[in-house]
């Protein structure tokens, strides 16, 4: 019994610190703490209810054991997008797995944000809610139980701020229709890399909508800043200028934005955002991975869990986004 009452008295002070590093270090707090709990149902720490039933999201990978986490991860995002009051559309297809030649359904779940016109050009906003899963992202426990990566930094950083955006933009008139997208098989699988967004984008082309897509901001990891560099995030473009970047992200703010003309080759086609670039729509790729050659001990591995992210950093960046789509948009 008294193991019950120092476990739940634990509980109780690990709550309230939340609480308190919430209101004591955020702009937002009501923000703040639906971020997280979004979090830890994506990764799996809680469950929540759907169609009458007790959900638990284990795994977001496409090759996953068993589980459907990306499909029930699509219907909570779903959920939470319908109850802001958007419409969300799902895109989905058969990808074929190139290693069985079989095929599996994936899913892009686009939500129609605050629009302009049908014919004002479309501001993209995208991060990938898929997770990995291959020898480095999942193992057996002692007890022979399954572990995948719960892929918090990766990328349900970028999924819970598309979310908390969601929420922000709710009261806007922008001058462009922004449209967010939450990118399927993002990750190394079966399926190959970067082919949620890919289908997105080869969409769009044979739809004739490349042109009326002006920009596309990609967010992949913004929870875990670098040990090296901890103030800062990498911010990489192509076809954007630096000046643009900094004037839209108003620099005075912590944590500055970083960008490295040298280092830019590097990123430009690390993640969703080289389909677009490929496709000649301008992209902005916003990371914590500062550099290639500094990436994180987290990274694709079961350590990359919500109780690690740095909530601080990760609200900073959020705003930042907020202030771009503004400046962008308006
Ligand atoms: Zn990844």
């Amino acid at each position: 019994m008294r193991k019950v009452f120092e476990i739940f008295s634990l509980l109780v002070f690990l709550k309230l610190t939340n609480c308190f590093i919430c209101s004591s270090v955020y702009a937002n707090q009501a923000d703040c703490i639906e971020a997280i709990k979004h979090l830890e149902i994506i990764t799996g720490v809680r469950t929540f209810a759907y169609l009458g039933e007790e959900q638990k999201i284990v795994d977001r990978s496409v090759n996953q054991r068993g589980f459907n986490g990306r499909g029930v991860t699509v219907h909570y995002l779903e959920s939470v997008a319908q109850q802001l009051g958007y419409k969300t559309d799902r895109q989905s297809w058969n990808a074929r797995m190139r290693s069985s030649g079989g095929s599996i359904e994936l899913t892009n779940l686009i939500v129609n944000g605050p629009a302009a016109s049908t014919s004002a050009p479309t501001l993209i906003i995208g991060a990938h809610y898929d997770s990995i899963n291959s020898d480095s992202g999942s193992w057996m426990d002692r007890h022979g139980r399954y572990r995948a990566t719960p892929g918090a930094d990766d990328n349900g950083s970028g999924v819970v701020a598309l979310l908390t955006l969601l929420k922000r933009f709710r009261s806007i008139a922008p001058k462009l229709n922004l449209q967010i997208v939450f990118f399927d098989a993002e990750e190394p699988s079966p399926t190959g890399v970067f082919v949620g967004s890919r289908y997105f984008v080869n969409h769009l082309v044979k739809n004739g909508k490349v042109t009326s897509v002006k920009m596309a901001i990609i967010l992949d990891m913004i929870g875990r800043p670098s040990r090296l560099y901890p103030d800062l995030y990498n911010l990489s473009a192509d076809k954007i200028s630096p000046s643009f970047l900094i004037e839209g992200l108003s620099a005075k703010q912590a944590p500055f934005p970083f960008i490295r003309e040298s280092e830019q080759k590097d990123f430009i086609n690390i993640t969703d955002n080289q389909n677009f670039n490929k496709a000649g729509i301008p992209s902005i790729l916003v990371t914590d991975v500062v550099s290639l050659r500094d990436l994180p001990d987290h990274y694709h591995t079961v350590r990359d869990r919500a109780e690690f992210i740095d909530w601080r950093y990760w609200e900073s960046i959020v705003n930042q986004v907020e202030n771009l789509v503004r400046k962008i948009a308006r």
